[in-house]
């Protein structure tokens, strides 16, 4: 199969760029017959990032597997908005509650070379990647991994908390691409109802495992906003800021323990 031939395949299958990504797996196929494997692969909506086994985040590269969900751009967000508010003081600590690949942790480490982090899922499948990629982006053991219920039974605080859960609603679950709802973990995707039951299950905890200047930035779906605030502040959260991603949408959420006032 000749170039043109696989972008007409990819058009054919209803792909949005196909001369974009056509061009992309053949840079990456080793040889003709793997080309037409990828093309083949990627014409039955199976995600590019899957296919090649990776995908960039905040200029690293991260091993994904169907076991991860593919790390978005929107999610750079959060570690943004992370910088932001540790500008003058960097933290120590930070937890990833469901870290899937660890692109966020990894991430945030990657900029600030003395923290250490810990980040927790519940499938040992993603752990592992999580591993390889702390492996590879991370001098010495600045990343440690285990398999937990979000933050259930942690017996440590944390300076910085990030997550992004799974917050698609049963609703959009139904509208949801096949690239994405036929190969990417529905565990990552599926919030429950109004797509919010992970966010509840962490706020439960999220007070005793936040050290008392700590931070927490989590990530949100569309319109989730308000509804997350409500959640944060019956936890006994303040919510300091909606944070926007690229395309002006409200993307995390950033909360603390409030201070008490000395009045
Ligand atoms: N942003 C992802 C999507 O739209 C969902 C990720 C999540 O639920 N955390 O597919």
């Amino acid at each position: 199969m000749n170039f043109n031939e696989a972008a007409a395949v990819l058009a054919a299958a209803g792909i949005d760029e196909p001369r974009r990504e056509a061009r992309i797996l053949e840079r990456n196929a080793a040889d003709a017959a793997t080309f037409a494997k990828y093309i083949e692969r990627r014409a039955a909506r199976e995600p590019v990032a899957y296919i090649l086994g990776r995908k960039e985040f905040w200029s690293l590269e991260f091993e994904v597997s169907p076991a991860v969900l593919i790390p978005r751009p929107e999610s750079e967000t959060l570690v943004e908005t992370a910088l932001k508010y540790f500008k003058e003081k960097p933290p120590r600590t930070i937890l990833d509650l469901g870290t899937g690949s660890a692109c966020l942790l990894i991430a945030l480490l990657s900029e600030w070379r003395s923290a250490t982090g810990l980040g927790l899922d519940i499938s040992p499948q993603a752990i592992e990647i999580a591993r390889r990629n702390a492996a590879r982006h991370l001098q010495g053991a600045r990343a440690v991994f285990r398999v937990n219920d979000w933050a259930q039974g942690l017996g440590e605080r944390f300076d910085l908390i990030v997550s992004n859960p799974p917050y698609i609603t049963a609703r959009e679950l139904l509208s949801l691409d096949r690239d994405v709802i036929g190969f990417e973990p529905k565990g990552a995707l599926d919030g429950g109802e109004d797509g919010l039951d992970p966010l509840r299950r962490i706020a439960a905890d999220l007070r005793t495992v936040m050290q008392p200047e700590g931070l927490a930035v989590i990530e949100l779906g569309i319109d989730q906003a308000a509804s997350a605030s409500r959640i944060l502040v019956n936890s006994g959260l303040e919510v300091l800021h909606i944070a926007k991603d690229l395309g002006g949408r409200d993307r995390a959420i950033v909360a603390r323990v409030p201070h008490r006032t000395l009045a």
